[in-house]
């Protein structure tokens, strides 16, 4: 392909942006407002509201008049049905514009984030038909004079707290699913990826969702985020990224409303790797699982746990892969490894790669800042001869930056996998079913994968174990998560009285 027509051209002027609140942007006035660059080409993209705390209870309001006066929750199941379903055949149309704002902002590549929109879609579609599935249960075994029934009601307000690794991914594993048994939502997305939330908003409120159902704030984490998770008014909050983040998530909720968490933390996700595998197909899947997204995946398979008898070679082929990955302009058809996405996530990558060469790891290929003259790359990384108590080992990156620890034993590699205070992801490689069956049962992590590495769909169930958190998004489970269940207590016939 012809590099130079395949190149999407940039934005003459950033792109201006209001938060979104009763189903309109809000214009910025005189609020300060924050420039977004992007990561790839250091050049301004967005202009984001820096929304108040008012402006917040504003939106808060918002969702609560609209949860209370049940012109979303009151509808059928149809009904929402069909809103979703409409903001799935808008996403379609307008794949090409929501691809494109999230490249500027987030670095990734335009290819991958116009396969991620469509994958939005999907969540979208199988998401309306849980709304009309959505039921409780019934109880007739209460004796003859009495019937009940067990409601799954909406939530009620819910916060949803998004990070910049994939903005509008995350965002639609969980929307949809929020809004498919009645609830009513204010989003704030991380401030340096704002523009594809505010996308949402506005391509449902065209879609037929009532004003004041799904409300955004934009703003930064630290002083919007933080007035958010310690709000009165918001019933229910999700919140993806740090653990560091989300233990005062959890220490928010306890000192102001007890409000019901889903939290969606870090991991440091083993790939386990026999030598039995197809080895060509598990190279190929571990370079995918470290390199996709540059790394910046909460459930990129970071740690290469392989078999003694292979790890060199296998360690070899690997970096062979990751060698070939197209690393470049986000803007390119033929990126694979786009930009890091922000300054600070570039600094602490760096400072990993540091780390692991003055630890004594041997660097196989990789560890350097690649100079395109301008925007922020790094080169994916191999380290071998790691030990199990080096930070690389340990710690999330949060980077294209892979660690091999070999094994001798199956008992020994399922030691290794759970070596770690994260529970998000795993992936055995093996031809031997029985064996990857088996270990599917003793890994603990939250989703798990055979001969295949960050793979799923709409229905499944995604979310952490140990430190990576509570509750789970998407399919079914992703509904019932967003519902609180009401037992309703139905007496027949004439009352036994308790004063005679
Ligand atoms: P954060 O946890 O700080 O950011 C995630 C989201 O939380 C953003 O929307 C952020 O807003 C918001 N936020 C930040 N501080 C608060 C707060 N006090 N109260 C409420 N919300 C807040 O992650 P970072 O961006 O700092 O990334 C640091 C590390 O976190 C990464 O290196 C990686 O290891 C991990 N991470 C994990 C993710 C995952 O998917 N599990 C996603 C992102 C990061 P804003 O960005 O506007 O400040």
């Amino acid at each position: 392909m012809d590099m130079a027509s395949s190149l999407l051209a940039l934005p003459e002027t950033p792109r201006q942006f209001g938060h979104y609140v009763d189903g309109a942007y809000v214009p910025s006035g005189d609020r300060d407002v924050f420039t977004r660059n992007s990561p790839g080409h250091d050049t301004a993209v967005t202009r984001i509201s820096k929304c108040t705390k008012d402006d917040l209870n504003g939106a808060v309001a918002s969702a609560r008049a609209a949860f209370e006066d049940r012109r979303w929750a009151g509808l059928s199941g149809a009904d929402r049905a069909a809103v979703l379903l409409k903001t799935a055949e808008i996403l379609r149309e307008r794949t090409e514009e929501i691809a494109y704002w999230e490249t500027l902002e987030n670095g990734k590549p335009i290819a991958q984030a116009r396969a991620e929109v469509q994958g939005c879609v999907g969540m979208f579609e199988y998401a309306s038909g849980l709304a009309r599935s959505l039921h409780g249960d019934s109880f007739n075994n209460m004796g003859d004079g009495a019937f009940a029934v067990a409601t799954r009601e909406p939530v009620g307000v819910v916060g949803v707290i998004t990070p910049w690794n994939f903005p509008f991914l995350i965002l639609c594993e969980r929307v949809p699913y929020i809004l498919a048994s009645g609830n009513t939502m204010v989003a704030k997305p991380s401030e340096v990826t704002s523009a594809t939330t505010l996308l949402l908003a506005e391509i449902m409120t065209q879609a037929g969702l009532p004003d004041g159902v799904f409300n955004v704030v934009t703003g930064a984490g630290s002083t919007l985020g933080q007035a958010m998770i310690e709000h009165m008014d918001i019933d229910m909050l999700s919140f993806t990224g740090s653990t560091g983040v989300g233990r005062a998530v959890v220490e928010a909720a306890g000192k102001s409303n007890f409000k019901k968490l889903g939290l969606e933390l870090g991991g440091k996700n083993p790939q386990v790797v026999f030598a039995d595998a197809d080895l060509e197909d598990a190279a190929d899947g571990v370079a995918f699982g470290i390199a996709f997204n540059t790394g910046q995946c909460c459930v990129s398979g970071s740690r290469l746990i392989v078999e003694r008898s292979v790890a060199d070679k296998f360690a070899q082929m690997v970096s062979d892969k990751l060698q070939k990955a197209v690393v470049g302009d986000p803007l390119d058809e033929n990126t694979q490894l786009g930009a890091i996405t922000t300054d600070a996530q570039n600094r602490t990558i760096m400072g990993y790669i540091n780390k692991g060469k003055e630890e004594g790891a041997t660097l196989v290929s990789g560890g350097e800042q690649l100079d395109f003259g301008h925007g922020q790359y790094i080169a994916p990384t191999v380290f071998s001869n790691v030990t199990p108590d080096m930070a690389i080992a340990r710690e999330e990156i949060f980077g294209p930056v892979l660690t091999v620890l070999p094994f001798d034993t199956v008992e020994e590699a399922i030691t290794m996998a759970n070596d770690t205070e994260y529970g998000l992801a795993a992936s055995v490689w093996t031809k031997n079913i029985d064996k990857a069956l088996m270990i599917s049962r003793r890994v603990q992590a939250g989703r798990f994968w055979v001969n295949t590495t960050l793979a799923g769909g709409p229905e499944l169930p995604i979310g952490g174990m140990k430190q990576s958190g509570w509750g789970r998004e998407a399919g079914v489970y992703g509904v019932e998560e967003y519902t609180q269940v009401k037992s309703v207590f139905i007496e027949m016939g004439k009352r036994d009285h308790w004063i005679k």
